[in-house]
This record gives C-alpha cells, structure tokens and sequence, in this order.
C-alpha cells in the first residue's frame, strides 16, 4: 500500500524559491572580480536566475544541456547554477586551475554548450576556444562596461545577455532524477572522470549538510565558502544556505589572508569552509597581525588533512571552533564531519584533539564501512584499517559516459582511501590508496609526472612522492634514475618539463638515485621510497 502524500520532486529550483518567499531581505554579498563589494538580496538573485533560465531556453538550451561556468565564487555565478537548473539544463563546473590540455578534454567530454566565465578566464577561453568546437557562445560574468574586446564566438556579457528578457519565466517541471550538475575529477590514471549530481541528490545532500552537527546552517548564520563552486559544489554550500536563508559572503578571485580576513570581519562571519591552505595563509595573517574575528564561531576544514597544530590555533589561540571534515567529489561531496557527539562532549586536553583530528562521522544520508582485499567489513575498533566504502543517495553509482561498474554487491562506492573507524563512528583516514598529491587543496598525479619524466632522453624510471609543504600542504618530488652512462641534472630535468604541465604541477625538487625500489610485482614502492625521503627537505 503507497502512502497519501503528494509527490513533490526534490527540485533544485525549490531552494531558491523558498529562499526569496521566506529570506527574500537577506543579503547575499560579493567581492567582485571588477573589485568593489557588491551586495544584492535572495529575491534578486531568484528573479535573475529566472532570467538567466528564460534565456537559455530562448537560445535553444534542451534539457540535459551542458553548460560550463569557470568562474568564482561570486553572485553571478551562483544564479548561473540556479537559471541553469531551473530550464532543465546542467551546469558543468569547470576548475580553470586545471592543466589547458584537461579543461579542453571535459568541455569536450561534457559537450558544453555555452561557457559562463569571468574576466579572469578570458584569455585562458581564448587560447582554448579551438579545442572547444561544441561551445557556441561565451558568456562572460560581468557587464557591458567592463566586457573586453573578445573574439571568442558570440561573446555577450552576462547583464546584457538576462538584461534582454524580463524574467516571466516557469520553472521547467522535471523528474527529480533528472542531471543537475557535472563536475570531473581527476584522478591518477586515465582521463578526469564527470561526476553527474541530480536535482534530488543535490537537495538531500543540502538538507543533510546544513544539520547542526553538520555545517549547522540557519537563518542566523553568516557563511563565507571560501571553498570554490568549482570545487564539488562548495560542498553543498550554493544550495544549503538559501535553503535556510543563511547571509551568504562570496569572496570573489582574492583568497589571501588579508582579503579573506576583511570579509570574514566586515560581514561578521558565523561560519565559513575551505581547505588547510587558505586557513593556513588566514592564521599566518591573523598572527602577523595581531587580529581577533570574535564573530566567527565555525571553521570547516576538508579536502585534505586538518592538521592538529591548526585546529589546536584556531580553537584555543582564537576561540573559533573547528570542524574537520572529509568528503570526496563523487559524494557530492561531504561524507563526514568531526562534531562532538554525546558520548564524546566530555572529552578534554589531548584527548579531544585525538578526536578533532579524525575526519568525524557521516550524516544521515551517508553510510560507510571499511573493508579488506576480500570485501570483507573490517570492525570499528579505532586500530584496524581497510578500504573506505560508501553508500548514499548523493553517492555517485557510475561516471558520467563511462560504462564501468564502481559499487560492489552490496552498492557501495570504493573511495579509494584507507581508514580506521572507532567505536563512537568516527572515522580516520590513515593514508591513500592511490599516491596523487594534493597541494593547495588541488590534485597533482604523480603517474602523469613520473609519465612526463621518463619521457626525457636521460631518465630511466622515475617516481614521484609527496613531501610536507608548510604553505600547499604537498608539494612533489621527482626521484630519477639516468640510464646507463648518462648524467642528468636537476636543472635539466625540470627544463625538460617545462610548459608540458600547469607550472604548479613542476616538481620542487628532483634527486638522482641510483635505484629505486619496487615492490614484488614489478611495481615502484612508495612506501619503502616515502621513507627513504623521510628527513628530507626542499629547498627554500
Ligand atoms: P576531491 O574529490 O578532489 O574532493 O578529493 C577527495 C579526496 O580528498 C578524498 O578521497 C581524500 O583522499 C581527500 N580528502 C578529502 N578530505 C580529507 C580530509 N579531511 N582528510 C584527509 N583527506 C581528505
């Protein structure tokens, strides 16, 4: 027997509707990529959104239609996302940090229809814009007066282009199974693989994110997400704090310490989210400085590891309380959060940053388990590790044009990171299954490195292994071996890739060795070589 209820589809659209009849006076405030701080409210940002959505159907745009943003976190883009949705279409984020070559493959992979950029990204669509024949038109994120001369295809800017209609515009009515948002991620083989969100996934994740234990997102909160709309959805927050009504403050391109501090201060920030980069670069401020945020109440660090020293400076320097959290593209992305749970309130000392350095435990909505080689679940005892695996309804089930299975019997998702899970549920990432390093919150694929290195005509086999960085979190090392009879040179290598790769991807330092050491298939070991480098340093 089905129950009497109305059906009423998980619609992306709902969001900002409720948002402009509930919250309709609430400010949603950017720094703009032009430079003053801009500030319009959620009723605006809805009736634009509507415009932006009448307009791409009066330009053609069929729903499942793939549009690309490359852009900031800024207001603009943010009702890109929600016009995008509301005519059926599917906003593709693209991360214009990526390497050319890559971002040319996903907007061709995607079929990308129109690209929303900001002024930022003008010369890099250029360079592009032959490599991207699906692209009809480029739509650049500002207004008539700052809009460049361009020859990229149908170039418009963003006001003239909503500025043409007048917003009396219907929802598209969808199934709330339909694709909302494409996101890739780039992993450390093969080519970066599109994670495709639908509407549903994406409110629930929200509804989730938002929880007290989780981001705890309400009406009275002030969030600033410095984590980009490019980076998995800003993890929720571009749905998850309309939906509540939350004041919203978009940074904009400045995320140095100065810039992120002012806003922080100016706005009165409740809560805000990144990775360890950008907070490491806002306490280094913060002391220089002599500064306080005493309206700032949660920061949410994830992406990467939080480290202790952080959250211990943030939580007893400053008062502002941590929250670690971990998640990954394909879970939309939060798949964990550090609160203290009852059973652990009491917790003091070390004791409790032994626990604020796990990952935390997941929300509703997210189940997980650790398992061996075999699939067989491993007990959460705090000490035994396994495969990371998970399950959810915003927990991708395949890759967008891939036609591979990627969940085991039971349906869950391999994260391809290693964890140990404790008695209270909080989980803890103890390494990688797979060696990519992550600076500055980024990927960089030690394979395509090692590919790249071994390319030179002196280089027998190379490696490439992450070491510490105080500033990026990891940056690489290339680790070589010349063939026979040959010598090679730092310089030299390096020279040898130079252009080859995005110019945060070269490696810091390259060491020659006589061997490197393999594994009994054959393989390089990263292990026995990570500790070979143990006392290692770079230079600089
Ligand atoms: P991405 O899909 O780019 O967000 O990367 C997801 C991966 O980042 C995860 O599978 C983890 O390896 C890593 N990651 C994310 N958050 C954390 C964290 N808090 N601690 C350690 N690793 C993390």
């Amino acid at each position: 027997m089905l129950g009497l209820m109305q059906d009423w589809p998980l619609l992306i659209h709902r969001i900002i509707d409720q948002a402009a009849r509930q919250h309709g006076s609430q400010e949603v405030v950017t720094r703009s990529v032009e430079g003053p701080i801009e500030r319009i409210t959620y009723r605006e940002v809805h009736m634009r959104a509507l415009k932006v959505a009448q307009r791409l159907v009066q330009d053609g745009i069929k729903p499942g239609d793939r549009i690309a943003t490359m852009a900031w976190n800024t207001a603009r883009h943010l009702e890109a996302w929600y016009g995008i949705t509301g005519a059926g279409a599917v906003y593709h984020t693209i991360n214009p940090r990526l390497f050319p070559e890559q971002i040319a493959w996903i907007a061709n992979h995607a079929e990308d229809r129109m690209i929303m950029t900001d002024l930022t990204f003008v010369p890099l669509c250029e360079a592009l814009a032959d490599k991207m024949p699906t692209v009809e038109r480029y739509i650049v994120l500002t207004d008539k007066a700052h809009m460049p001369a361009t020859k990229l295809k149908n170039a418009i800017s963003y006001e003239e282009w909503i500025g043409s209609v007048d917003g009396d515009f219907r929802w598209l009515s969808l199934d709330e199974n339909s694709a909302a948002g494409l996101c890739y991620t780039s992993g450390t083989t093969g080519n970066p693989k599109g994670v495709l969100y639908s509407h549903r996934s994406n409110v629930l994740h929200s509804m989730a994110a938002s929880g007290v234990d989780a981001l705890a997102i309400g009406s009275r909160t002030t969030i600033l997400p410095i984590v980009p709309l490019f980076h998995a959805n800003s993890w929720s927050i571009a749905f998850s704090a309309p939906m509540m009504g939350a004041k919203l403050v978009m940074p904009g391109a400045k995320l140095d310490g100065a810039s992120v501090y002012e806003l922080l201060s100016d706005e009165k920030v409740t809560c805000t989210a990144g990775v360890p980069t950008v907070w490491l670069m806002l306490l280094q401020y913060m002391q220089k400085e002599g500064k306080k945020l005493p309206h700032l109440k949660r920061l949410v660090i994830g992406g990467s590891a939080a480290p202790r020293a952080m959250i211990e400076a943030f939580e007893k320097t400053y008062g502002i309380e941590v929250l670690h959290a971990w998640g990954m593209t394909e879970m939309s992305p939060l798949g964990s959060l550090g609160s203290l749970k009852a059973s652990v309130d009491q917790l003091q000392g070390a004791a409790l940053y032994d626990l604020k350095i796990k990952q935390g435990y997941t929300p509703f909505t997210v189940e997980m388990k650790i398992t061996d080689d075999s699939g067989k679940e491993l007990p959460w005892d705090g000490k035994t590790f396994g495969s990371l695996k998970v399950a959810g309804p915003a927990v991708a089930k395949a890759y967008f044009r891939v036609d591979e299975n990627i969940l085991d019997d039971q349906g869950f998702f391999d994260t391809g990171d290693v964890a140990t899970i404790d008695a209270n549920g909080y989980m803890q990432i103890t390494d990688r299954s797979k060696d990519v390093i992550k600076s500055g919150g980024e990927w960089i694929s030690s394979i395509e490195l090692e590919n790249l290195a071994v390319g030179h005509p002196d280089v027998m086999e190379a490696a490439v292994i992450g070491i510490a960085h105080p500033k990026w979190d990891e940056r690489p090392l290339l680790v070589v071996v010349p063939k026979e009879g040959r010598e090679i040179s730092r310089e030299n290598v390096l020279e040898f890739m130079q252009g080859k790769i995005a110019k945060w991807w070269m490696p810091d330092d390259v060491q020659v060795v006589k061997e490197i050491p393999h594994t009994a298939t054959g393989k390089i070991n990263k292990v026995t070589l990570r500790e070979q480098f143990k006392g290692y340093r770079l230079p600089g």
